[in-house]
């Protein structure tokens, strides 16, 4: 037992000390995930101040400072407090004798870089958007899935607005998929997080881009925009364009959907008014209503 609570603790204050590391640029560039995110919201948020796909919509949009928080406390707060935890769990894991290395399918190492990168970032954006698929399916995850489509009006910020709940959800799956390759992220793995980062927080700015032909391959914010619409085809009423980084997944398994591109449309859910507006609202709205069943 004091094996488990000294990894927790250990876990928990390297996590602490790396995200204060980062904050004082006291880690290697390519890995400040915290200037980086803020690097990347910025750029983003300059193409939507210079080129606004929905031209009334202002610079500082509802929600803006809501999301800015989410954005925060998604990637740092709740790493931080959720790292000790995963630690436990790999050991327990460990002491059952399933290893990160245990259902390895190939060994990715043998490709080069650029490979190991590109299949990385393949496999885990499969998974993800299968996970998305699940997340409207079955309605004990949607309900906290709502916290994300609770978005009004659409920024970039608006990308990491999710209920924490949701890391817990994706979790099982990445780490099944980084298991298969091999149970080590590549080398520059950072690259294929800085990459998607910067494609979603993309995918929810207000600028209109579709990436011409490459549409079929990566997701953009017209294709998005659809995912967050309030109303859905009759046929396809559990969601529309799941995809995370890539929109391929979409048009393979047929759930592609963009009507139109005026930028125009309500967002939001059939029966979402009394959605609460509040951070601390958002967080607790999943459980109670679980709890009522
Ligand atoms: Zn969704
Ligand atoms: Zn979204």
């Amino acid at each position: 037992m004091e094996k488990y609570i000294e990894a927790f603790v250990q876990a928990f204050i390297g996590s602490l000390n790396w995200t204060w590391k980062s904050i004082l640029f006291d880690v290697p560039w390519y890995s400040n995930f915290f200037w980086g995110l803020i690097l990347i919201s910025l750029v983003v948020w300059g193409f939507e101040i210079m080129f606004p796909w929905r031209k009334k919509q202002n610079i500082f949009r509802k929600d803006f400072w809501l999301d800015g928080f989410y954005m925060f406390f998604n990637f740092f707060v709740f790493s931080i407090i959720i790292s000790g935890f995963y630690k436990v769990i790999g050991l327990l894991f460990n002491d059952f004798g399933v290893t990160i290395k245990s259902i390895s399918l190939v060994d990715i190492t043998q490709f080069p870089n650029f490979l190991q990168l590109l299949m990385f970032f393949i496999v885990l954006d499969f998974v993800q958007w299968f996970t998305h698929v699940l997340l409207h399916k079955y309605e004990f995850l949607w309900r906290f899935h709502q916290v994300h489509h609770s978005v009004k009006e659409m920024g970039f910020a608006a990308h990491l607005r999710y209920h924490w709940m949701e890391n817990i959800f994706y979790k099982p799956l990445k780490t099944v998929a980084v298991m298969l390759l091999g149970g080590f992220e590549p080398e520059q793995a950072f690259i294929v997080h800085f990459v998607a980062i910067a494609i979603g927080h993309l995918n929810h700015a207000n600028i209109k881009l579709s990436w011409g032909p490459l549409k079929y391959v990566f997701n953009n914010p017209v294709m998005h925009l659809y995912h967050h619409a309030k109303a859905l085809p009759s046929d396809r009423s559990k969601g529309v364009n799941f995809g995370i980084s890539l929109s391929v997944w979409d048009y393979i398994f047929k759930t592609n959907y963009i009507p139109e591109s005026s930028g125009a449309i309500a967002l939001g859910w059939k029966g979402d008014e009394g959605f609460p507006k509040s951070f601390f609202g958002q967080l607790l709205i999943g459980f109670k209503q679980n709890i009522k069943g």
